[in-house]
């Protein structure tokens, strides 16, 4: 929205330097100044393709080879030079200010903490208490007694930070996923399966830039070999960028929103720079199943919706009986694209910390303006003369993305909380939620654990 941006120079200066945006300080100063010098070339070349409309009129008119005639002949032959030069010109100065503008973050809620990590404001706590920090409930050492998980292997098959989930670790993976789906569906969610990779064009209309690390020449997303002629193509690192995908250059009647859908798909994440206790074990890996909530809103619905996406996770962690929070995140945690954000935290004792379980944005319009996802307002005057209303002067509609269930967390809070020991402080086996049983595919429990 160049206007926006070349009316607030202040205001957007001021949240790109609180959101730590990777731009250059004058970045936004410098799109009002190009915004001025484009519209006074648009306005110069409309006004100069209009008196060559005038200048052809008078040729077409004059017969002969009079005076007159030439005359107009030269004008037509000075303003048609003009016209080129200001059409190379125009289109110089709107390609610089997209690329400046593309990388202007999102505006902030009024709401949210100036800061880093450390600023982050606890909205609610849940759950039972939070069990003592020992490193006996690492979920490592667990996992591997217990036969749930194996990474020796993983890392002869493609390298560490990958992983097997064995017996019941497995069975968690599709109960947890079945559980989230089926909570989220009830909430009002359509089921949907995606594609898991996506085009490097779309991911950066979603606000995935995939060389944002800090040094550009590493990638966060992997890239799939093409042939040159095809699109760049990504491993999604997320379902959201093929989930906001579905609705990308369309149109919908205010009265079909919102549009609220659920997605299944693997997260793929080079995490290049990842390193220390984050990465043992099922923390931070580069692949993982995850369940996420997608919606489409009205201007005015978004922040509602933020608050029912809230109560849906809320809904899905609290039946799952662990110990978690909610975070109202800071500034310098947005990203691109979030208006505000709210993570979940649950309380992971083995690593002696809480660990983010989820994750819920709303990305107001910053994603629908890239995708061109608009809709029609059921009480303006555009009611009316729906037919008139060209689609550029429609609102853009507001996104929101939330995680439902990102399959490795929660196994790893489930089994930091939920393992039993015998009398030596063996594992010898794991408590698990009861709302799992409907989805456990081995109900007879034949391990005995
Ligand atoms: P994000 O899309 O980055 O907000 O991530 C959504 C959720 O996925 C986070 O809240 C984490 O619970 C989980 N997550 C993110 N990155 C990883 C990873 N590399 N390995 C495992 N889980 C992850």
């Amino acid at each position: 929205d160049y206007r926006s941006i070349a009316h607030n120079v202040e205001l957007k200066t001021a949240n790109a330097a609180n959101r730590k945006a990777p731009i250059p300080p004058d970045s936004v100063a410098t799109i009002a100044l190009l915004y001025r010098d484009y519209t006074a070339s648009s306005k110069t070349l409309n006004s100069r393709r209009n008196a060559r409309s005038i200048v052809s009129d008078e040729i077409k008119k004059q017969s002969g080879d009079h005076s007159t005639k030439r005359k107009a002949i030269e004008d037509a032959k000075v303003l048609k030079a003009e016209i080129s030069r200001l059409e190379l010109e125009t289109a110089e100065l709107k390609d610089r200010l997209l690329t400046l503008a593309l990388a202007v973050p999102n505006d902030t809620h009024a709401d949210v903490c100036v800061g880093p990590e450390s600023s982050a404001k606890t909205l609610s706590t849940h759950g039972p208490e939070c069990l003592a920090a020992s490193p006996q409930r690492d979920h490592v050492s667990i996992g591997k007694q217990l036969g749930l998980l194996d990474l020796e292997s993983a890392s002869t098959a493609t390298g560490s930070s990958w992983y097997y989930l064995l017996n019941e670790g497995a069975l968690l993976e599709l109960a947890l996923t079945n559980y989230a789906l089926s909570m989220a569906i009830a909430h009002g969610f359509v089921p949907v399966t995606t594609p898991d990779v996506v085009r490097a064009d779309i991911a950066s209309r979603c606000g995935f830039q995939p060389r944002d690390h800090p040094d550009s020449s590493v990638s966060q997303a992997y890239h799939i070999q093409t042939p040159p002629s095809s699109p760049e193509l990504l491993l999604s690192g997320t379902a959201e960028i093929p989930l906001a995908a579905m609705f990308a250059n369309k149109i919908y009647p205010q009265t079909s929103l919102p549009q609220k859908v659920v997605g299944l798909g693997r997260a793929f994440r080079a995490e290049a720079g990842a390193r220390g206790a984050d990465t043992r074990g099922l923390y931070r890996v580069h692949q993982f199943s995850k369940v996420e909530l997608f919606a489409v809103t009205s201007v005015e619905s978004s922040e509602q919706m933020m608050e029912d996406m809230r109560q849906t996770q809320t809904a899905i962690y609290d039946g799952l009986g662990l110990p978690f929070r909610v975070l109202d995140m800071p500034t310098e945690e947005l990203g691109a694209s979030a208006y505000r954000k709210f993570d979940m935290e649950a309380w992971m004792p083995g690593r002696g910390s809480w660990g983010e379980i989820s994750s819920l944005s709303n990305c107001t319009d910053y994603q629908s303006r890239r995708l061109h996802i608009r809709y029609r307002p059921s009480t303006s005057a555009t009611e009316s003369s729906e037919s008139e209303t060209s689609p550029s002067s429609l609102p853009f509609a507001h996104t929101l993305n939330g995680t439902a269930a990102a399959i490795p967390r929660l196994i790893v809070a489930l089994i930091e909380n939920g393992a039993q020991f015998d009398a030596d402080c063996k594992p010898v086996g794991l408590v698990l939620p009861s709302v799992l049983r409907p989805y456990w595919l081995d109900p007879e429990n034949k391990r005995g654990i």
